[in-house]
């Protein structure tokens, strides 16, 4: 009998909900309930150093060097650097979300948290209203601790920052305010990348879930498209996830398949081979084991000033999505993110 594309798009859908609970069956099970298991900022807490790590933090702020830019400005003083960022954070929004990585998404969601502006300035921004033009409402640490713990209450999975890096600082108090008002759930470090290794180490024992972007791997194409210049991009996220691999290691969910620590790392799939997918594939499986949570994301769209651009001025075609997820197969790389799979089949099925 003929497929139909509905009833093939129906099994593909399926065989991705079975693929996940057989990922779920790869990860490491904790092996502590999600009753008794506690996140790392709690053991901090209870040694009396998470109050410490949030003043450190803090003197960041008076000669900002949060990121590579280094831009040596006093946000205490109210000076900005080139991220626009005060002192005071700034949030666009905080809600349950369900299109993150389905480990992160369970059943409840994963609970973000979308802070204002961004170090990075990506031409092809999906977010560029909130990344860079600020778009948002400043906040209190305690307001923010009191968003995590509204996401605690929804239900949701853990507390997921997006766009973290400059506002660093107000993240670690906040965990400090909400600890002690009874947040539990493990911080997802959910990052473009361009991170200071020194500063990745300061999140030791704070951040449970890492989920950094490796976007470029060539200085040149990431000074073009991410960084507005800096050339020093792939260098710094490479160190970066290193150095959240040597604290959190491979993916560990619980009984439900919902991760509790760990490194995923993305990368998303551009046009023409700009980001490099090849070089990304062979880092991930020559620096990080092999069962490393990797997720090659298709969804590349046209956004912000990306038409400006000739060489990433289209979506990407099935083959440049299949020519990586194969190039990843090859490499031994066996803890692919499951939507990334079924997506996989689906282009496959559309070049038959
Ligand atoms: S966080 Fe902002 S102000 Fe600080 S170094 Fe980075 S871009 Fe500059």
């Amino acid at each position: 009998m003929a497929l139909t594309r509905r009833t093939f798009l129906k099994q593909v859908a399926l065989a991705g909900s079975a693929a996940y609970l057989g990922a779920c069956s790869r990860t490491t099970t904790a092996e502590h309930p999600p009753g008794s298991w506690q996140p790392a900022y709690a053991g901090l807490h209870a040694e009396g150093r998470l109050a410490e790590r949030a003043e450190e933090a803090y003197r960041l702020f008076e000669r900002c060097e949060l990121c590579p830019r280094r831009c040596r400005v006093n946000r205490r003083a109210g000076q900005m650097g080139f991220c626009n960022a005060s002192d005071r954070v700034k949030v666009h929004s905080h809600q349950p979300h369900f299109g993150e990585e389905l480990p992160l998404v369970g059943r409840r969601g994963s609970g973000t948290i979308f802070f204002s502006n961004c170090n990075l300035r990506c031409v092809f921004c999906q977010n560029w209203p909130i990344a860079h033009s600020g778009l948002g409402r400043e906040v209190s640490d305690a307001a923010l601790a009191d968003m995590m713990l509204d996401l605690q209450e929804r239900g949701c999975h853990n507390i997921n920052v997006v766009t973290p890096t400059h506002v660093m600082p107000n993240i670690v108090n906040a965990v400090l305010i909400a600890v002690e008002k009874g947040l539990r759930l493990p911080i997802c470090y959910n990052t473009g990348g361009y991170e200071l290794v020194e500063n990745i180490r300061l999140l030791d024992g704070i951040v449970d879930i890492y989920l950094p972007d490796l976007k470029f791997m060539d200085g040149a194409e990431s000074a073009l498209y991410a960084t507005a210049g800096a050339r020093d991009y792939p260098e710094m996220a490479q160190q970066a996830i290193l150095e959240m691999h040597r604290q959190v290691g491979r993916v560990v969910t619980d009984d439900r398949g919902v991760a509790l620590r760990g490194l995923m790392v993305r990368h998303l799939v551009m046009p023409n081979r700009v980001a490099g997918s090849r070089e990304f594939i062979d880092w991930i499986a020559t620096n990080l084991p092999k069962d490393t949570y990797v997720n090659i994301m298709a969804q590349y769209r046209v956004e912000h000033r990306a038409f400006e651009y000739e060489p990433i001025a289209r979506a990407i075609t099935s083959q440049e999505f299949l020519e990586a997820m194969d190039w990843a197969r090859a490499a031994g790389l066996s803890n692919l993110d499951e939507r990334s799979l079924s997506q996989a089949e689906v282009h496959r099925r559309r070049l038959m």
